[in-house]
């Protein structure tokens, strides 16, 4: 789960990214509402923390783009004071939900996880290829009925490549999605857990599920004919 901030004063955003990767979630923190703007609509985020006082673009406009462009993943309100008109223009502006400032760290935590269950109804919780399953939810995986364990980043990989069946991932947004990282160099970490995961969901079949596109990355598919 990969959770942007957007926040100008440095030492709040630093705390949230801290708190919320100790949660285990995957974040990236933006400084203003420009570059905040910029990477939700192209990160591929799950939830969007939007402070709403950022110089230059604030976070109303921010949230009024964000869904002008049809980005429709739950946006978590920060505000300045508990006000009423604040309140209710966040959530008629198309945030989900909304905390004011000061807050505590376990209350912006609890309101994250129940606006990213809510966003998770939303997708299906079992993914399919062929004779492949994946339940999101229950995190178990089975080929042709039968059980396979995976790692926690083996199953991240396995969902990624679900969740986008039939396109070309290439490793750098691999490398973003499941690690916290850009391997810009070393692409190896992910052809590796890739050969794992393939030791275990494909080797013992005849359809092969996970290709290979060479120069490009990987693509999870029934293939054709099969
Ligand atoms: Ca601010």
């Amino acid at each position: 789960m990969k959770i942007l901030i957007v926040e100008d004063e440095p030492k709040t955003g630093v705390y949230l990214k801290q708190g919320l990767a100790e949660a285990g979630f995957v974040t990236d923190l933006a400084g203003d509402g420009r570059d905040g703007l910029h990477l939700a609509l192209h990160g591929n985020y799950d939830l969007v923390v939007l402070d709403v006082m950022l110089p230059g673009t604030d976070g109303w406009e921010v949230l009024r783009r964000l869904r002008g462009a049809g980005k429709d993943l739950p946006v978590l309100f920060l505000t300045a004071r508990d006000d009423v008109a604040d309140r209710v223009r966040g959530l008629e502006a198309g945030a989900d939900d909304y905390l004011a400032k000061p807050f505590a760290f376990s209350e912006l935590l609890a309101r994250v996880r129940s606006l990213l269950r809510r966003g998770k109804a939303r997708e299906p919780e079992v993914l399919r290829v062929a004779d492949l399953e994946l339940d999101a939810l229950r995190r178990r995986v089975t080929r042709s009925g039968r059980r396979i364990d995976l790692t926690a980043k083996e199953f991240a990989l396995l969902e990624l490549l679900l969740r986008r069946q039939g396109e070309v991932l290439p490793r750098s947004l691999i490398a973003s999605q499941v690690w916290d990282v850009n391997f810009d160099s070393d692409t190896n970490v992910i052809d590796v857990a890739v050969r794992r995961l393939r030791a275990k969901i494909d080797d013992e079949f005849t359809v092969k599920l996970i290709r290979t596109v060479r120069g490009m990355g990987y693509v999870i598919e029934l293939p054709e004919g099969g």
